[in-house]
């Protein structure tokens, strides 16, 4: 599917450390080249630490299907393959910073269902951060 889709396991270990605190123990999410854990990944949604420069991938976003993707992957819980989402810069900034709107969650949540996935499986769009209807529980304020 446009915008959304598992990688087949590539061979590559999925407990590299991740690149700004070293820290180890599960599959962290890549962003661009760089392994980022998720606490790593809250100081960037803070804007914090050092930002991220990447060059964006020819996809179109998976919420808006504008054209020019941050190059994203993600293991889900219990999942056996990394998952790729494709989203924009400005819609990427929001699914860290876990304040999607509701039209964006719902594209997504259906776009993963699609896979047999759910999006409880996704770290950052776990029931913690969102009600069953897509509202933000615990959005970063944006820097
Ligand atoms: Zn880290
Ligand atoms: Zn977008």
């Amino acid at each position: 599917m446009e915008g959304l889709r598992l990688i087949p396991a590539s061979g590559q270990s999925t407990l590299t450390p991740c690149s700004r605190c070293e820290s180890t123990g599960c599959p962290w999410d890549r962003i661009g080249d760089q392994t980022i854990c998720p606490d790593c990944e809250e100081q960037l949604a803070l804007g914090e630490g050092q930002p991220l420069i990447d060059r964006l991938a020819p996809h179109h976003c998976l919420v808006c299907q504008r054209q020019g993707t941050v190059r994203y992957l993600t293991y889900p819980l219990h999942g056996r393959d990394p998952l790729a989402i494709d989203l924009c810069t400005g819609h990427f900034h929001d699914f860290l910073g876990r304040r999607l709107d509701r039209y964006a969650y719902r594209i997504i949540s259906r776009a993963l269902h699609g896979l047999g996935l759910s999006p409880k499986q996704i770290f950052l769009l776990h029931e913690a951060f969102y009600d069953e209807r897509g509202h933000p529980l615990q959005p970063v304020p944006e820097p």
